[in-house]
C-alpha cells in the first residue's frame, strides 16, 4: 500500500546534494513548496547559492575522470538498476509528483512509465556507443573516430514535467560517462529528489550527480557556465530562458542541447475520421491540463467539418472532472501557480475581445487551488494573443481553414517548430503536409508523439538538439578523429 504522501515527502532529501550526500545551503536559506490544488506548503528545502553551485560544479569536474573510465557495462547496469526501481516506486513517486504539480495521479504514473523507460533505453545505448574507422579517399591516411563523453554537462529542467525531463538527460548522460550538476525547477523539485535517491540506491557512485534546488535560479546556474569546469548545458525550459542561457554559454563556448517552447498547430482536414481526431486533440491538448510544450495550441479545422468537430469536443471537454489530482476520478488537476490561472485568463478574455465565442468553460472557480475549466473556444482571431502564445492551460483554441494550402500557412505562421498535427485518413496528403510542415515532429492521426525511442526536439525558436532515439546520446558525446598516416 502507498504510504502517505506527507510520509514519504518527510523521506526525501533536504534540496541540495553533493559528493553524495544530502545537505543544507550554505547560506542555510530554504524555501517552500506548495501543492497547488490547495495553495498550502508541503515541503521546505535548502534554498542554494553560489556557494553551493561551486562546490557542486567542482565535485563534477573532479569525478569526471574516473567516471568516463567506469565500463560501459557498468554505467548501463546502474540505469537497468534505476529504471527497475523507479518503476517498483510508481506509486509513490507519482504521488509525490502530482501533490508538488498537480497532474491527475493516472497521469503521474504515465510520467514515471515514460521517464523510466529513457533509463531503460539509455541502458542499452551506453553498451553500442559506436566509432568509425576507414581510409582517407587519397589512400594515404587511416582515420579512426571514437567517441568520448563531453564532460561534466549542467541539466536545467522545467516544472511541467518533473521526471520525464530530467531523466531524458541523466539517462543519456551516464550512459556517456558525463557527471552532472542538476538544478530542478523550484516548483516541482521533490520529483527529482525522489530520482536522485533511486539513483544512488542503484548504484549510481559519488561524485557523478549533484543537485542544487534553489529559488534564485541565476545564482546557480551562471556560476556553473562561467565555472570554466562544465563542457555543456542541457535546457528545458522557455525560449525566453534559453535565448539567455545560449548567451551565457557563448561566453565559455560550452555544447548546448536546447528544448524550448512550442506553439503546436492540430490540423483537422474534412476527411479525418472525427473520433480519432477528437481522440488525439483531447490527448494533445489536454495531456498535463495543457501545460506541454506539445500541447494543440492552435486547433485548425476544415470548416465544412467545423461544427461536428467542435460539438463531438465540447462534449468531451465539457464531461471532464476538474479537481485534486490525488482524488479518485479526477480528470483534470490545478494548474501549477496562480499566476498560471491568470495568464490563462487574460489569454481568454483577449480572445473573446477579438470575436471568439466561449462554447464551453471560460469561467475562473472562486476557492482554494489554481484551478481552470476546460474551455472550448471557436471563431478564433489569427490575431488572439494565444495564437502566437503557449496558452498552457486547458483551452482549446479552433480556427477554421479552407484549403490545406492555408492550413500549412497558418500552421508555420509562428516562430516556434517543435510539433505539428495533421488529422486526415488520406496517406497521401497527411505524408505530404507533414513534408511542409515546418516542425521537428509531426503526430499524423495522433496527438502523443513523445517515445524514449524517437528523437524528440524541435526546430526554429523551439530548439537545438533532440532527446531520446538513436541520436540522443550523441549530445553528450564528442568525437575524436585520430589520423595514422598509411606507411
Ligand atoms: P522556464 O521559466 O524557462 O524555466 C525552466 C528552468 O529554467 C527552471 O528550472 C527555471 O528555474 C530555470 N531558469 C529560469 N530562469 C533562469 C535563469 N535566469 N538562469 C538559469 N535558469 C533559469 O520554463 P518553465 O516555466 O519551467 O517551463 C515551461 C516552458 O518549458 C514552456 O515554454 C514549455 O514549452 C517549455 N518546455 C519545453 C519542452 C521541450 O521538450 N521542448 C518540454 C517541457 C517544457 P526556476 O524554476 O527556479 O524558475
Amino acid at each position: 500500500m502507498t504510504r502517505p504522501v506527507a510520509d514519504i515527502i518527510a523521506g526525501l532529501g533536504t534540496g541540495i546534494h553533493i559528493d553524495g550526500r544530502w545537505q543544507d545551503a550554505a547560506s542555510g536559506k530554504t524555501f517552500e513548496v506548495e501543492n497547488p490544488a490547495t495553495g498550502h506548503p508541503i515541503a521546505t528545502l535548502a534554498d542554494g547559492g553560489p556557494d553551493d553551485a561551486q562546490r557542486a560544479i567542482d565535485s563534477a569536474a573532479a569525478h569526471q575522470k574516473q567516471w568516463a573510465a567506469t565500463p560501459a557495462r557498468e554505467r548501463s547496469e546502474i540505469l537497468r538498476r534505476a529504471y527497475e526501481l523507479l518503476m517498483e516506486r510508481a506509486d509513490e513517486i507519482a504521488l509525490v509528483m502530482t501533490t508538488e504539480m498537480g497532474k491527475p495521479l493516472a497521469e503521474a504514473r504515465g510520467e514515471v512509465a515514460y521517464g523510466a523507460e529513457f533509463f531503460r533505453w539509455f541502458a542499452e545505448e551506453a553498451v553500442r556507443i559506436r566509432g568509425d574507422a576507414r581510409r582517407s579517399p587519397d589512400g594515404k591516411s587511416r582515420f579512426i573516430v571514437t567517441q568520448e563523453p563531453v564532460g561534466p554537462c549542467i541539466l536545467i529542467t522545467p516544472w511541467n514535467f518533473p521526471m520525464a525531463m530530467v531523466s531524458r538527460k541523466i539517462g543519456p548522460a551516464i550512459a556517456a560517462g558525463c557527471t552532472m550538476v542538476y538544478k530542478p525547477a523550484n516548483l516541482t523539485p521533490l520529483t527529482s529528489m525522489f530520482v536522485v535517491d533511486i539513483l544512488r540506491e542503484a548504484g549510481l557512485p559519488d561524485g557523478v550527480l549533484s543537485v542544487v534546488c534553489t529559488k534564485s535560479a541565476g545564482s546557480v546556474v551562471e556560476p556553473w557556465i562561467d565555472s570554466g569546469k562544465a563542457r555543456k548545458l542541457s535546457f528545458t525550459g522557455s525560449t525566453g530562458v534559453g535565448k539567455l542561457l545560449l548567451e551565457q554559454c557563448a561566453r565559455g563556448v560550452l555544447r548546448t542541447s536546447m528544448e524550448l517552447g512550442g506553439n503546436a498547430p492540430f490540423i483537422v482536414c474534412e476527411d479525418a475520421d472525427m473520433d480519432v481526431a477528437v481522440n488525439a486533440v483531447m490527448a494533445a491538448k489536454m495531456r498535463n491540463m495543457g501545460e506541454a510544450c506539445t500541447a494543440a495550441n492552435r486547433i485548425l479545422v476544415h470548416r465544412s467539418v467545423l461544427d461536428e468537430f467542435s460539438e463531438k469536443l465540447t462534449a468531451r471537454m465539457s464531461g471532464l472532472i476538474v479537481g485534486d489530482g490525488a482524488a479518485d476520478g479526477t480528470d483534470v488537476g490545478p494548474l501549477v501557480e496562480r499566476k498560471a490561472v491568470e495568464k490563462v485568463e487574460q489569454l481568454v478574455g483577449d480572445a473573446v475581445n477579438r470575436g471568439a465565442e466561449v462554447l464551453c468553460g471560460g469561467e475562473r472557480p472562486t476557492g482554494d487551488g489554481y484551478f481552470y475549466p476546460p474551455t472550448v473556444l471557436t471563431g478564433v482571431a489569427p490575431d488572439a494573443e494565444m495564437m502566437s502564445t503557449e496558452i498552457f492551460g486547458p483551452v482549446a483554441a479552433l480556427t477554421p481553414f479552407d484549403t490545406d494550402d492555408e492550413a500549412v500557412e497558418l500552421a508555420n505562421d509562428t516562430e516556434f517548430g517543435l510539433v505539428s498535427y495533421v488529422m486526415t485518413e488520406s496517406v497521401d496528403r497527411g505524408f505530404t503536409m507533414a513534408e511542409r510542415l515546418e516542425a521537428g515532429m509531426v503526430g499524423f492521426n495522433t496527438g502523443l508523439v513523445s517515445n524514449p525511442a524517437a528523437p524528440f526536439g524541435g526546430i526554429k525558436q523551439s530548439g537545438l538538439g533532440r532527446e531520446g532515439g538513436l541520436t540522443g546520446i550523441e549530445e553528450f558525446l564528442e568525437s575524436k578523429y585520430i589520423s595514422i598516416p598509411v606507411r
